[in-house]
């Protein structure tokens, strides 16, 4: 097959017809630069998942203060009423 040409370098390729680069150095390289687009992307997408984490950390964070909060109200609103029921003993 002829007018292959190597996504590499542009050059023609020649040789057995699934043979893609025209030389090792070209393969390698292709090989190696896949290799980065892929680490690169697993990293973005860490870093995408670590920040939901975090927000969703914060966001149990909120809600427990919440829940703390809606606690103490209680026990100030029982502990009042204990103290009006002393005072009028
Ligand atoms: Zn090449």
């Amino acid at each position: 097959m002829k007018g292959r040409k190597c996504p590499v370098c542009g050059k023609e390729v020649n040789g057995r017809s699934d043979k893609r680069f025209c030389s090792d150095e070209c393969r390698i390289f292709y090989n190696n630069s896949l290799g980065r687009t892929r680490r690169a992307r697993n990293r973005k997408q860490l870093g995408a998942i670590r920040s939901n984490i975090m927000e969703l950390e914060r966001a149990d964070a909120k809600f427990m203060l919440k829940i703390l909060s809606w606690i103490s109200k209680v026990f100030r609103v029982i502990s009042s009423i204990f103290k009006f029921r002393n005072e009028r003993e």
